[in-house]
């Protein structure tokens, strides 16, 4: 599929794709390994050479980052700001008890759909979504969800299942 239809086919599936998605979760989980994460890299490169984030950023609309003091003190440091004032402005605790960014969309996304602080974004953003760098068996709880978020990671999710 050509580069915006990946994101149009989630489109019009995510609604009814939540079972889909944990069923498919679940299947991963039996072959959850070394060999499964190498293939989810090679998938996940493949995948996001036809999904252009910024044709997308949905993840930056609609899912607060967590935002570690790290992270804070290093995007503070940027705007002249102390950490302490930083996150007053920025981040609240979530039910989790998380530090995260405090609204959706994201404060930092611009209108173009670009990263005001791309360089310095938090830990958290330059993880998402958990499917390259050998990290997808560490996060399996996660991509049923994201899949409802996430184009790349609904296609990444069937492109792996094939065959099942
Ligand atoms: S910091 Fe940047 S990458 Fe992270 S959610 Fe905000 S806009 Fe998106
Ligand atoms: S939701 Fe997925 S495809 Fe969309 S911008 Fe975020 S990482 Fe990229």
């Amino acid at each position: 599929m050509a580069q915006s239809t990946l994101i149009q086919d989630w489109q019009r599936r995510k609604e009814k794709s939540n079972a889909g998605n944990k069923q498919i979760v679940k299947r991963l989980i039996r072959r959850k390994g070394k060999d499964l994460d190498a293939l989810a890299s090679e998938v996940h490169d493949r995948v996001f050479l036809k999904i252009n984030c910024l044709d997308c950023a949905n993840c930056c609309t609609s899912i607060p980052p967590i935002v570690t003091k790290a992270d804070a003190a290093r995007i503070a440091r940027k705007f002249g700001m102390k950490p302490t004032q930083f996150e007053r402005t920025y981040l609240l605790e979530d039910e989790d008890g998380d530090t995260v960014m405090n609204s959706s969309p994201c404060p930092f996304l611009l209108t173009n759909n670009e990263c005001m602080i791309y360089d310095i974004r938090p830990k958290a953003c330059r993880q998402f979504p958990h499917t390259s760098n050998l990290d997808f068996s560490k996060n399996m709880n996660l991509h049923a969800m994201n899949a409802t978020v996430c184009p790349a990671v609904f296609h990444i999710l069937r492109e792996l299942d094939f065959g099942n």
